[in-house]
């Protein structure tokens, strides 16, 4: 990266995990551009950012082209809750595909690099486990996850169009479920839903038997794999696999949340599984560790206590449920 400082667009730098990049960018000294629609987020989120010198903030819509001269694009903009993205799912897809398109259509003219924040997602219920990047994915193509996977399969598939194509310099890194201060409280995901119930002593709401797997990175360890593959090896475009190989299942997750919050938060299968569930998931990130000496530090009781703390001094009524989906 050199010490000059980038211009750098952030797209869906309002939300969980874009604010923290920003934090982080910003704090490297970097011309940061924050463009977000905030569907899924809020100002508070940046509002530590906005007197900053070089911190902007535009509200803007991905799926309108935008245009500025920047040296990088972080392309995160897209809800990714399954409640956000199936509340209007063919908004979701149009988030994805034209926002792929009008940041590709951006780093083209701009000769700007780019890294596309895509998703474990693209491997659906998967049956070869844990998922190497070569697994090419069990995804349900008309099921009602379909709108974020097959957006975020597309998106991907453009990403190496235009690299291919047109020679646009992509980055393509697949997370797997990250968790931290920040989360929408009321985004309807597992780690939020547990942590809000534990402290208002509500019940722990199990989705099926709570069996199946999910594996958690607390955000710190994510943005330093962002930095890492934004600014890595010249002929290194991915997709790479980013998340913490250590692997739960939910009512263990359920567990690990009523011990260290405490209080008597009961534990109950509250619903069916979901359609399209993945039953497991855990990435194997033995290309991060070989192309971008990244892996994860911080264990998940570790960061579950962070973002604990976090939530407990949030103000909850201050955040918007933005879909009756949570
Ligand atoms: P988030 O919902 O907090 O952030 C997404 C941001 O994008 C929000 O600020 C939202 O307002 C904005 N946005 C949505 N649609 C937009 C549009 N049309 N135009 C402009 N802005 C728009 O979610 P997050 O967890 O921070 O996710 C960030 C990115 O990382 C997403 O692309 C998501 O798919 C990807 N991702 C996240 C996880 C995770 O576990 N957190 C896992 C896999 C992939
Ligand atoms: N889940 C649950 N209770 C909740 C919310 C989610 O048991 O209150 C389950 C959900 O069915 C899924 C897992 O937790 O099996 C992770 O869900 P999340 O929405 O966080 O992410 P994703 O399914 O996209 O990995």
């Amino acid at each position: 990266m050199g010490s000059t400082p980038l211009r750098i667009l952030v797209t869906g730098g309002a939300g969980f995990l874009g604010s923290h990049l920003c934090d982080r960018l910003v704090a490297q000294g970097h011309d940061v551009i924050c463009l977000d629609n905030l569907f899924t987020s809020q100002k508070s989120n940046i509002a530590h950012l906005l007197g900053r010198p070089n911190f902007e903030f535009v509200r803007h819509d991905v799926t309108d082209p935008y245009l500025a001269e920047v040296d990088q694009i972080y392309n995160l903009a897209c809800p990714a809750a399954p409640g956000h993205y199936q509340y209007n799912p063919i908004k979701t897809m149009k988030t994805s595909v034209m926002g792929a398109i009008n940041m590709l259509g951006l780093a083209k003219r701009v000769r700007a690099r780019i890294m596309h924040a895509s998703t474990s997602e693209v491997y659906g219920d998967p049956e070869v486990h844990p998922q190497p990047e070569s697994y090419r994915g069990s995804v349900n193509p008309i099921g009602i996850r379909a709108c974020y996977d097959e957006g975020k399969r597309a998106a991907e598939t453009l990403m190496f169009d235009y690299h291919r194509q047109n020679g646009v310099d992509v980055r393509v890194v697949r997370i797997f479920n990250t968790y931290g201060p920040r989360m929408h409280p009321y985004d309807g995901r597992v780690v939020s839903n547990f942590i809000r119930q534990a402290i208002t002593g509500e019940p722990i709401t199990l989705y099926g038997d709570g069996s199946q797997t999910r594996s958690f990175c607390y955000c710190d360890d994510l943005i330093d794999a962002f930095i890492s593959m934004m600014n890595g090896p010249d002929d290194f475009h991915g997709p790479v696999n980013i998340g913490n190989p250590g692997e739960f299942a939910i009512r263990e997750l359920a567990e690990l949340v009523v011990d260290i919050v405490g209080g008597g938060s009961s534990i109950v299968q509250a619903r069916p599984l979901p359609a399209d569930d993945p039953l497991q998931r855990k990435p194997d990130i033995t290309l991060a560790k070989d192309r971008l000496g990244w892996q994860p530090r911080i264990a998940l009781r570790d960061g579950l206590q962070r973002t604990i703390e976090w939530f407990k001094s949030a103000d909850l009524s201050k955040y918007r449920p933005p879909t009756p989906n949570y």
